[in-house]
């Protein structure tokens, strides 16, 4: 029986239409899966879309559309890009399949039921457009390090 392998790609998000650092890592990710098929291996290669988050809904909203309707979209891209590029994904996952959800809410419960997730306060400087928070210290004349937009107490 075949060892196996899995490999996966960062899952792109889908706040905007992809850029070519998305497809340069797809096609990496596929050459390797590839090249471990030639090998022998029994190989499950995996890449997708990321699809929460607060900039999606802001970006959603601005375009008047909802964010399923948004991420549907965009996800959409992604995928044609990656059938365009002839890419041998075993599965393309999306944050939103409904047995992802599942298995992230049985993680989830996992954790809290032994006290690694508790209600807690935190303060910090937030960066919408980064999803990150900085401490003071960190801001650039009080911007965000990363990007340089405006960051929010939250
Ligand atoms: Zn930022």
């Amino acid at each position: 029986m075949a060892e196996k392998y899995y490999i996966t790609t960062a899952i792109a998000y889908t706040s905007g239409k992809p850029h070519i650092g998305n497809s340069y890592e797809i096609v990496m990710a596929d050459a390797i899966a590839r090249l471990k098929r030639q090998q022998g291996y029994d190989v499950f290669f995996q890449t997708g879309t990321d699809e929460h988050g607060q900039k999606i809904e802001e970006r959603a909203g601005k375009k008047g559309v909802s964010p399923r309707q948004y991420v549907d979209e965009i996800s959409g891209i992604v995928r044609g890009i990656c059938d365009s590029l002839n890419i041998s994904y075993d599965r393309f996952i999306r944050t939103t399949d409904p047995d992802h959800e599942r298995q992230v809410q049985k993680i989830f419960k996992k954790l809290y039921d032994q006290g690694d997730i508790y209600k807690g306060a935190y303060e910090g400087q937030y960066c919408q457009e980064c999803e990150a928070f900085w401490t003071e210290s960190q801001l650039v004349d009080g911007k965000c390090p990363d990007c340089g937009m405006e960051v929010k107490p939250a």
